[in-house]
């Protein structure tokens, strides 16, 4: 056991780790407790009773909605997630493939991880700080976690499985501008899916190949930035290069197979972040910060209220499940059409100070070409975003190209509104 004056010393003795300029570690990092993460306060009622109600007593009126996430199933073995945990961890092979190259032992892995799904892959070299505190984190999970690792400490998890593969998966760009729609909450909660098999996949390959693998005790975010794999926007989520902000992080795998790390890398978030805005000012319950950066934990970054997002979603669970407003609007989120590239490349390559002059006019021409709030009307097998189904069975919203989105920047009062209307409503 690691004591708490040997952590220290291990940390001074240590340069801070470098996950590139959108959060950068500026004083004494700590492993983020795992019992403090949403979710887990969630389950202990700490949160209130319409979220802890949300979580574990809903059912959602929509079928494929049941069947995207436990949270919202009426029988959670008809969930992916749950079939995925309660699957056996498989044995490590006995005969350990030699790697006399991690180098090109990487470059193999990583086109494993793309073979079997993943849009992107990078890969860091563990430190205490990036795993979470106490053990694993207790999401539904792939049967991959080593039956070790919540005994461990940080440390000790560290110094045993000093590598992370970090994986990405981009969910449908067309299906996620129906945000706030079931159709969005199928592109974002399917892909979450995908990823979880993808990561199962790999981490039976890496057995197979007589190494250990341990997931679910790495937080993603930090890792994702230090295995190079994009920068951390004002909405907090990750913006990668190729995708923008639609990828699912899932759960690092952790290794022991000896591997080559990769480089944060610099596409000018920050700087674009400074003049955007756009995910602030659409937020529907005003948890972005329209400010500068703050330091959480030892860390400089944009501080997003989880809270005030997360309370939205037991107000809108008979509607849709997802807001992903945020990342809808970001104008990285963009397909990748040829002048998204070069304005993506535009802001990379200007040196850091004269950035300030290519941001602006990039953000006039992200409004002018997809509008403030990028609306669209999305159909998607028998769903239509254009108008909003009742209860009733009545609808709302306009016919047209632009879909049905809730007025924005009423919070939950929205939701009043809504129900008031219904119960104007004769038959109501
Ligand atoms: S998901 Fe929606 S409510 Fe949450 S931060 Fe993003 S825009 Fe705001
Ligand atoms: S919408 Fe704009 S401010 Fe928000 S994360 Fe994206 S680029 Fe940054």
């Amino acid at each position: 056991m690691v004591t708490e004056k040997e952590r220290e010393q291990t940390a001074a003795a240590e340069p801070l780790p470098y996950l590139g300029r959108s959060a950068r570690i500026v004083g004494d990092w700590r492993s983020v407790d795992v019992e403090q993460t949403p979710h887990n306060k969630n389950n202990r009622g700490e949160l209130g009773k319409a979220l802890y109600y949300y979580r574990n007593n809903r059912v959602s009126p929509d079928p494929l909605s049941r069947i995207e996430t436990s949270a919202l199933s009426a029988d959670r073995r008809n969930t992916f997630e749950r079939v995925l945990a309660q699957a056996p961890a498989g044995a490590i092979n006995p005969e350990r493939v030699p790697v006399p190259d991690p180098k090109a032992m990487t470059a193999h892995i990583k086109r494993v991880a793309k073979y079997l799904g993943a849009s992107d892959v990078g890969i860091m070299r563990i430190r205490a700080p990036f795993l979470y505190a106490k053990g694993a984190y207790p999401d539904e999970g792939t049967g991959a976690v080593a039956t070790d690792s919540s005994s461990l400490t940080p440390e000790e998890a560290s110094e045993r499985y000093p590598y992370a593969i970090a994986l990405v998966y981009a969910w449908d760009y067309e299906m996620g501008r129906a945000h706030r729609h079931r159709i969005g909450d199928a592109a974002y909660h399917f892909g979450a899916e995908h990823l979880r098999a993808t990561y199962a996949n790999l981490a039976s390959y890496i057995k197979e190949l007589g190494y250990s693998v341990v997931q679910r005790v790495a937080t993603p975010m930090p890792v994702a930035l230090a295995a190079g794999l994009g920068e951390m926007g004002r909405h907090g989520m990750l913006i990668t290069e190729r995708f923008g902000a639609r990828v699912h992080l899932g759960s690092p795998i952790l290794t022991d197979m000896p591997l080559v790390t990769d480089e944060p890398i610099d596409l000018g978030v920050t700087d674009f972040c400074q003049v955007c805005n756009k995910c602030a000012t659409a937020c529907p319950t005003n948890s972005i910060t329209t400010g500068g950066k703050a330091v959480v934990n030892g860390v400089e970054k944009f501080k997003i209220n989880w809270e005030t997002c997360y309370r939205l979603r037991p107000h809108v669970v008979d509607y849709w499940s997802s807001c992903l407003t945020c990342v809808a609007v970001c104008p990285y989120t963009k397909p990748n059409v040829w002048w998204r590239t070069v304005a993506i490349r535009a802001i990379k390559w200007t040196p850091i100070p004269l950035r300030g002059l290519v941001t602006r006019p990039l953000k006039l021409i992200d409004d002018t070409f997809w509008g403030k709030l990028g609306r669209k009307r999305v159909r998607f097998m028998s769903y239509d975003s254009g108008s909003l189904k009742l209860p009733d069975g009545t609808h709302v919203g306009p016919e047209g190209d632009t879909g049905y989105y809730y007025p924005l920047k009423e919070n939950a009062r929205r939701f009043d509104l809504l129900k008031a209307k219904l119960k104007s409503k004769p038959d109501a």
